[in-house]
């Protein structure tokens, strides 16, 4: 059987996914192999194909039993022959599974470092055909990898008693040449294939938000995914005790969550983790201790409520979101003090650190300078996409469009003269404070600490009193990531001016920065809005939310979505596996838009291989034929055939547009065309900018909208007469804070206009 069958086959894929392909054709033409690949990216596929084409047995090092069990789960049903042998199995049921191993009845089998040195184990491998040794997780055999094994340093020896040397392929999501270069040389790799496929996960929206108080906002956050769309997430915290605020706080909401900690006891860990998989408990509140063994495909959402310590474990841990490549949301909750709290962490492993004095300095700088670029990521003025695959080595020329920063619409400002007022208060303030008595003398605030020193009598003192001071913090947070601020390591983070300064103070640099439309005007008193998030992320969600799945599909296929979802909860039940393990949700979603009947049809869904058409097929066959059959098969009412993920860019938004949702309330244009991207599925290759570029100018030209001079010179855009016609209102808009401001609002008429005009829209515009 060639590879594209076992895919199909086994797995129910028509495609490999980049750098799949690379790696299988590596091992089956006998290469040593070592594969880099974000977490979700499907590293497991990489051996589990090599594994069905090659003659004998595959062995995979696993370091965690849930990590076994769920492979084991999910191959097993797919009709794979497969086993497990860890420390859950009885003496007789290890004696019984080597039995059956050594009668050449499976073809991979997964066990845990220990069993390596175990005699009966060896003695086995020793008589049997392995055709290759597998090590996932490959980053626990080095000391530099976050989670060090020492029982991953026996693998080459177990190697070297085989009778004829196997492939050895590993596999780790670590980026960092430290760890590859020590997984290469404990292992003894031999010339092997090295494959480092790009970080990026498409599917992932990021976010930041700096909210005033974290916990309402995560639980409007969780309420708005798991309460009302049923989403199942994760909650990260730095501490046992904020899980345990965290956890009580939601259960109390109403929201069904759970929790992990260290602290907890080894049952308590299996039951809570066992509730979450088996989508009991649709959140999980936990700690960094809550990790590896995670391969639930279905997790939609990672909040962390509290930043970690470094981008490697941001990235890993929001990376567990989306694994079955629907779109999912990483939102990160930052506050100052997550910085403060962190630095006190660094310190004390210095202080505790058993290693050699340079050593642990050299250990401790690498930290300090680890948690520097997390904290700029929370405060970058760019693409956030972008920030973390720089900081991976991945140059990338455009933005995402898929992240907080880029969904904001943000315009560039010139904020020269902000700077030249911060950089000269930190001056005047002797370089001797941190950011709160700093932004509190720019205010002119009459705080004790402020007055008792006598800030109040320097000639910075309230000249930035017209803006609040959070947007202060903000501004100086935006230049300490710009170069023009330095901040010291220690708890007081003190500000001083960089070299990098002085021409701005001089007048004669200016400098611009990406700042949304809020934040460009927020005086005091504009009430509580939240500027420093970009406002992205709640612009978004009052209109289309950010990935919600539910979107692409209509009301009728929701119904058929949630009757899917029963039947895989009753075989999953029957068989005593997690619901992800029948089909992920991405399987069920495309179920419901292309709604086979019969079982030709049926196998040509996503993840549907011969195994389980077999034995599951019929049972969702015929409950979607009982809904066709009751409520007609609106596939056949679309007038265009459905393609996914094909074309992107204008292309797809054209050939798509049938699939683009009609607010029935009016909307400001940025919500607007936010929608029709989500809904065409080209927020990816599209930016929104351009495409409201292309529609303004469009209408423009038309005469539908005109250049308007302000009272104060600038000019701003305005409907004309005519525009009321097709549904587009000029009125007056009540902000937050209740101020009032004149904005344009497309109505369901003006959005089916565009909709219906979008051909000439796209073919007009010189920037698409
Ligand atoms: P990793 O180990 O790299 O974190 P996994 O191997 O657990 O990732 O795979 C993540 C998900 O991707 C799984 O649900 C898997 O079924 C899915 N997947 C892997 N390869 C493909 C493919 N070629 N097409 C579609 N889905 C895939
Ligand atoms: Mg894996």
């Amino acid at each position: 059987m060639d590879k594209y069958d076992v895919l199909k086959q086994y797995f129910g894929y028509d495609n490999f996914r980049p750098g799949q392909e690379n790696i299988i054709d590596g091992i089956i033409s006998g290469c040593d192999t070592l594969g880099v690949m974000p977490t979700g990216a499907g590293k497991s596929l990489c051996f589990q194909v090599p594994a069905l084409t090659l003659s004998g047995i595959a062995i995979v090092i696993s370091p965690l039993i849930s990590l076994m069990t769920d492979q084991v789960n999910a191959l097993v049903q797919s009709g794979v022959r497969a086993a497990y042998i860890n420390s859950s199995l009885t003496a007789a049921q290890t004696a019984a599974v080597l039995n059956n191993a050594a009668k050449g009845i499976y073809k991979l089998i997964y066990v845990a470092p220990e069993r390596l040195t175990a005699e009966s184990f060896v003695r086995f491998a020793q008589n049997a055909d392995i055709s290759m040794v597998v090590v996932d997780e490959a980053h626990c055999i080095s000391r530099w990898g976050q989670d060090f094994r020492p029982s991953y340093l026996a693998i080459p020896e177990f190697v070297g008693k085989l009778r004829k040397r196997p492939i050895l392929a590993a596999f780790t999501a670590t980026a960092t040449q430290d760890v590859r270069n020590d997984i290469q040389r404990v292992l003894g790799l031999n010339k092997p294939n090295v494959l480092v496929t790009g970080f990026d996960r498409k599917n992932l929206y990021f976010g930041v938000l700096t909210p005033d108080n974290k916990m309402k906002e995560l639980v409007r956050l969780v309420r708005e995914y798991t309460v009302e769309d049923g989403r199942s997430g994760i909650v990260y915290c730095s501490t046992r005790k904020n899980v345990e605020r965290v956890c009580a706080e939601l259960t109390e909401r109403g929201c069904s969550a759970t929790r992990y900690h260290a602290g907890l006891s080894e049952n308590e860990h299996r039951e809570n983790q066992d509730d979450f998989t088996y989508d009991r408990k649709k959140v999980m509140v936990a700690t960094n201790a809550f990790g590896m063994g995670i391969d639930k495909s279905n997790v939609s959402y990672v909040i962390h409520f509290n930043m970690p310590k470094d981008i490697e474990s941001y990235y890993q841990e929001a990376g567990r979101a989306g694994r079955d490549g629907s779109p999912s949301d990483c939102i990160m909750l930052y506050s100052g003090q997550d910085v403060i709290t962190n630095r006190f962490l660094i310190r004390r492993s210095r202080e505790e650190s058993e290693l050699d004095e340079r050593t642990a300095d050299e250990v401790y700088n690498k930290d300090m300078q680890r948690l520097k670029f997390m904290t700029y990521y929370c405060t970058t003025a760019k693409c956030l996409r972008k920030y973390i695959l720089e900081y991976f080595g991945e140059k990338s020329s455009s933005d995402c469009g898929n992240c907080s920063y880029c969904c904001s619409g943000t315009e560039e400002t010139d904020i020269t003269v902000e700077a030249q007022k911060i950089l000269s208060c930190i001056y005047r303030c002797g370089q001797r404070y941190g950011k709160t008595v700093v932004s509190g003398v720019l205010n002119g605030s009459k705080r004790e600490q402020i007055i008792s020193r006598g800030l109040d009598k320097l000639s910075t003192y309230g000249i930035m009193g017209d803006r609040t001071e959070k947007s202060i913090r903000w501004l100086i947070d935006r230049l300490t990531v710009m170069g023009y601020i330095n901040v010291t390591d220690d708890e007081y983070a003190t500000l001083s001016l960089a070299p990098a300064a002085i021409p701005v103070l001089k007048g004669n640099k200016h400098i611009t920065a990406h700042i949304s439309a809020g934040e460009r005007t927020e005086k005091k008193g504009s009430g509580d809005r939240d500027y420093s998030s970009f406002g992205g992320r709640k612009e978004k969600s009052a209109s289309v939310g950010t990935g919600k799945r539910e979107l692409y599909l209509s009301e009728e296929d929701k119904e058929l979505l949630s009757q899917l979802k029963i039947v895989r909860s009753k075989i999953a039940a029957a068989n005593n596996v997690p619901a992800y393990v029948i089909f992920n949700d991405a399987s069920l979603y495309e179920m419901c838009c292309e709604k086979p009947v019969t079982k030709e049809d049926f196998r040509r869904i996503s993840g549907v291989g011969d195994v389980k058409l077999e034995r599951f097929g019929e049972k969702f066959i015929s409950a979607i034929s009982r809904y066709v059959a009751e409520n007609g098969d609106s596939a056949d009412t679309i007038s265009e055939p459905i393609t996914y993920d094909t074309e992107g860019g204008a292309g797809g938004l054209v050939t798509r547009k049938s699939m683009i949702e009609i607010s029935e309330e009016g909307l400001p244009l940025t919500s607007f065309v936010e929608n029709m991207l989500v809904c065409t599925h080209t927020r990816s290759t599209l930016k929104s900018a351009d495409v409201r570029k292309a529609i303004v100018e469009w209408l423009t030209k038309e005469g539908y909208l005109t250049l308007k001079e302000r009272s104060d010179g600038k000019s701003e855009t305005a409907a004309t007469p005519k525009a009321g016609q097709v549904g587009i209102n000029y009125v007056m808009r009540k902000g937050r804070g209740g101020e009032s401001y004149m904005g344009i609002i497309y109505s369901p008429k003006a959005q089916r206009f565009i909709v219906a005009n979008l051909e000439k829209i796209m073919a007009a515009s010189n920037s698409i």
